[in-house]
């Protein structure tokens, strides 16, 4: 900008040259454009200040605003460019240049100044710039004062109207309280503060946010996005608002009017518009009633969203019913990280499909059933028959928000079914259903049973203290009980091979039971793989 070589300056020559910096617009703004990146229009822009000295060149905020804030002149220097901002919104509107909201940033010490938000108020008045035009962002650093304070003064500029942007969300300072606590109407994740990468766990931390947000109707922005990677992932998780350099630096005014014009604009909006009968605050809030419902009172429940135009589906919760009645031994994690199409065949997944287009018109409870193949570490592939009972809740241009009833069937159809099997089928599908699998953690002695042994012998989910529990309620007899106990030792002791007939269940039917170890890198036993087969007579089988 200048041709002089940039120094940095010291303290105290920044504070001398404050109020000329002021006076003369060395201070000024830089305008970088916030995108739809679904769409390529422009949604608003975040002003940046600079400080141009003349002689020193080009200082950059993470050197002097620190000095200013310490030295009390940052409420000036905000003031100074939320009057500029207003002057360009000014000047465009008067030359029938189509605008877009411009965020301010509100420096946390802001916060203390109790003229703050009269101030700025005053000088939007002065230039007549309507209030929609305006943004603040605060940082979530500003909490660390105290919220009441913060609170107070989100509700004064809510109540001239300014939309009001939570910026470096996710930096810190236990950022779901403040977003449940906070009245926030945009939520900025700078994506640079997410480490583990986007593969990673920041992946999860990144699409844990979105979806937060999304129950709280809350549109996010994606700041500091560089690569059209991170923005394809961004809005592959849902969310489309992209500020960063893979779109345009900040830019100086002159070329950020240009930008106005060459682009097309739209409003920012929420990812997801509920139905009015839903609460979403509360829907999200984990103490709510609205949760406690979902989780206790009724049957096995998801919550899902289809779009439309992708002909995608992602699962957003599921209750505790819905995995134990068709999550077949995968956690809840496991079943939101997955793709639920992975485990519809063509055939299932188009009639899903219509199912969801059926809801979505009739606007009333639309019911299914579907086949589905899942896979799991003890089960290996096992195919389950569920009823759907889908109705849609919230809807979003192409995206759809469902409420999902689900009930597990396999039963009913396979007994159906199976009539209908030739011999030989029959025969192979009863020795296949008749093998028992689970995993021992020979550190815990947590042991996690196969989907049949949940069905066929209640056993539950996660068995703690293995295998007491288990002999306790019989499956397990009491006069093998002791070397069974034996077993569990040799397993941990490494002895691997272990096999027996043994008579399970009070009824005393005879099983084939093999176990096999898992050992970490230093040849330690880690996991003890078992299997219980019925015994079959030869004479039965033919
Ligand atoms: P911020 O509010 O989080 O601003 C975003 C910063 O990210 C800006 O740095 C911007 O230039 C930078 N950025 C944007 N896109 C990308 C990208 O794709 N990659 C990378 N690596 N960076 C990107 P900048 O302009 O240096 O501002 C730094 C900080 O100074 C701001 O962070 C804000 O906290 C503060 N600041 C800037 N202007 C003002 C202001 O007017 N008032 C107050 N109080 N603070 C301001
Ligand atoms: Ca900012
Ligand atoms: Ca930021």
């Amino acid at each position: 900008m200048t041709g002089n070589p940039n120094k940095q300056m010291t303290e105290q020559e920044l504070i001398n040259c404050f109020e000329d910096a002021i006076n003369y617009d060395h201070i000024y703004a830089l305008y970088q454009p916030q995108i739809n990146h679904s769409t390529g229009r422009m949604v608003g822009a975040e002003a940046l200040m600079r400080w141009n000295h003349p002689l020193y060149g080009m200082q950059y905020p993470s050197d002097f605003i620190p000095v200013l804030e310490k030295n009390n002149l940052i409420f000036k220097a905000d003031l100074h460019i939320f009057e500029l901002v207003c002057r360009l919104q000014r000047k465009c509107i008067d030359e029938r240049i189509s605008v877009v909201p411009i965020s301010v940033n509100m420096s946390r010490y802001d916060i203390y100044n109790h003229d703050y938000v009269e101030s700025i108020e005053a000088i939007r008045k002065k230039y007549d710039v309507p209030v929609k035009y305006l943004r603040i962002e605060i940082t979530e650093s500003s909490a660390i004062g105290g919220m009441e304070l913060v609170s107070s003064v989100l509700d004064q500029l809510h109540s001239y109207g300014y939309l009001v942007e939570m910026d470096d969300f996710g930096s810190g300072y236990s950022s779901l309280n403040i977003l449940k606590d906070l009245n926030i109407d945009i939520i900025k994740l700078d994506i640079n503060f997410i480490t583990g990468g986007i593969g990673g766990r920041g992946g999860t931390i990144l699409s844990s946010v979105v979806r937060m947000a999304r129950w709280l109707e809350t549109p996010v922005i994606a700041e500091g996005v560089e690569t059209m990677e991170i923005a394809d992932y961004m809005k592959s998780i849902g969310c489309n608002y992209i500020q960063g350099y893979l779109y345009s630096k900040p830019i100086p005014e002159d070329e950020y009017i240009k930008t106005l014009g060459s682009l097309n604009h739209e409003p920012m909006e929420a990812e997801m518009r509920l139905l009015k009968t839903i609460d979403s605050g509360k829907f999200w809030d984990p103490e709510s009633m609205e949760t406690l419902i979902f989780s206790n009172f009724v049957g096995a429940a998801a919550i899902f969203s289809y779009d439309s135009e992708e002909k995608t589906i992602e699962i957003l919760r599921v209750n505790q019913k819905y995995i134990k009645e068709v999550g077949m031994g995968r956690t809840e994690k496991k079943i939101i990280k997955s793709d639920p199409w992975d485990i519809l065949d063509e055939n299932n997944k188009n009639i899903y499909i219509g199912t969801i287009k059926k809801a979505i018109q009739s606007n009333d409870e639309e019911e299914c059933e579907t086949w589905r193949t899942i896979c799991t570490n003890v089960c290996g592939e096992e195919k389950i028959c569920v009823k759907s009972n889908i109705r849609a809740i919230g809807t979003t241009g192409t995206r759809h928000l469902f409420y999902c009833m689900v009930q597990n069937i396999t039963k009913e159809k396979q007994n159906i079914d199976q009539l209908l099997e030739n011999e030989g089928r029959f025969k192979y599908a009863f020795e296949h259903a008749n093998v028992y699998a689970w995993e021992v953690d020979l550190n815990t002695w947590d042991m996690r049973p196969c989907f049949r042994c949940m069905r066929d012998l209640n056993v539950p989910p996660v068995v703690h203290n293995y295998p007491e529990p288990l002999i306790e309620n019989g499956i397990f007899p009491p006069d093998y009980a002791d070397m069974y106990r034996g077993w569990m030792e040799k397993l941990a002791q490494g002895m691997d091979g272990l096999e027996a007939i043994i008579p399970l269940t009070v009824g005393r039917i005879p099983f084939y039971v093999r176990y096999s170890l898992e050992y970490d890198e230093n040849g330690k036993p880690l996991k003890a793989y078992g299997s219980a087969t019925l015994v079959v007579d030869d004479k039965d089988k033919k």
